[in-house]
């Protein structure tokens, strides 16, 4: 056959398409157990990137960890605060803030209710109104001093950075892939996830966002360079006498919040706004997030009502897919 100008570009386009391919690094992937939680990490790039991933996980875990006896945290709610490392006292400061930006939806000073109701051992029970009347009185953000390293809290008061520990991990994570030249990744820390880029080649990273009251997904996001990261009660729950009580309290009443949402999933560029935000507006249910973002206007929510109606602010409008074509989907506007 003769060789033609056109059977030539034919033969050059699959040339570069297979160089193109080629040039894609290696996809390395690990599952790491830590803060609780399964995490499912996914980096394009040399292995080493990955294995960095993995010691800095278990090296803020070992700060941040509630239970954990060796932790800086344990130790500064042992003793009612103390001397921190720069990284817990950077934490602590940026989570401070997000506690007054929320009015106190967010409150990480809960740990003593959160506590009684036995969610960070297991023990489950409901305490007495009597008993969560008492521990109220010690929670509130405002009376948490911080002055550089040194941590203060009131007598009987205790932090706990679950709410934002993970979110903080994957904005570390994320600036440790960057310098390290990667620019593609995907980490799932436990329904936390961070999409850095975008996929090799080119596509934005599709996140499912689960069911909060079945086994599938009500829906996907397609997001590059993002925080997506989701809070329900269906995540921690238990149930007593035909109730169910879960894991996120609302620091006004001490009881499991009561805000009609399901789950709420917070689109942000920031790991740890996401995460501080998909817990505070749990708390605070539609009507409040709603006016939260028409302030802010630095984030991006899915919610999930609890009849399955769904919710989405207007910057998701065109990269949220639902599942079910049945679904009732309102957009948020201004
Ligand atoms: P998860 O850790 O399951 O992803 P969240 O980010 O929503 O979920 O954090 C929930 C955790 O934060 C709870 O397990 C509890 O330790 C703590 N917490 C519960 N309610 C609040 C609240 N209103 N403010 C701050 N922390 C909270
Ligand atoms: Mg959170």
């Amino acid at each position: 056959m003769k060789p033609t100008l056109r059977t030539g570009l034919v033969f050059l386009a699959i040339l570069l398409f297979l160089s193109s391919c080629g040039s894609f690094p290696k996809k390395r992937t690990a599952t790491v157990f830590a803060m609780n939680t399964v995490m499912d990490l996914t980096v394009y790039g040399n292995a080493d990137a990955l294995t960095a991933v993995e010691s800095r996980i278990r090296e803020l875990e070992r700060l941040f960890s509630v239970t954990d006896e060796n932790s800086e945290l344990f130790a500064v709610n042992r003793d009612g605060g103390g001397e921190v490392s720069g990284e817990t006292a950077a934490l602590i400061s940026a989570s401070l803030a997000l506690c007054g930006r929320t009015d106190g939806a967010l409150d990480i000073t809960v740990y003593p209710v959160v506590r009684a109701w036995g969610f960070t051992t297991d023990a489950f029970r409901v305490p007495s109104e009597e008993e969560i009347a008492e521990l109220l009185g010690v929670v509130d953000y405002r009376r948490v001093a911080l002055d550089e390293n040194r941590v203060a809290l009131p007598s009987g008061g205790a932090l706990d950075l679950g709410s934002v520990a993970k979110g903080y991990t994957a904005d570390c994570l994320t600036a440790l892939l960057r310098e390290a030249g990667v620019e593609s990744a995907l980490l799932n820390l436990g329904g936390n996830v961070q999409a850095i880029g975008t996929k090799p080649n080119g596509e934005g990273w599709r996140v499912a966002i689960r069911d909060p009251k079945g086994e599938g997904y009500v829906g996907v996001l397609t997001v590059s360079d993002r925080a997506v990261v989701t809070s329900g009660g269906y995540e921690r729950y238990f149930e007593r006498n035909g109730e169910t009580y879960h894991h996120i309290i609302d620091p006004a009443t001490g009881h499991p919040a009561k805000s009609g949402l399901s789950s709420v999933t917070v689109v942000a560029s920031q790991g740890l706004l996401a995460d501080a935000l998909s817990t505070a507006l749990s708390v605070m249910g539609l009507d409040r997030a709603t006016e939260h973002w028409k302030q802010y206007r630095d984030f991006e929510a899915v919610f999930v009502a609890e009849n399955g109606d769904l919710y989405l602010t207007e910057g998701l409008e065109t990269v949220f897919s639902a599942q079910s074509p049945e679904a009732k989907v309102t957009v948020i506007r201004p």
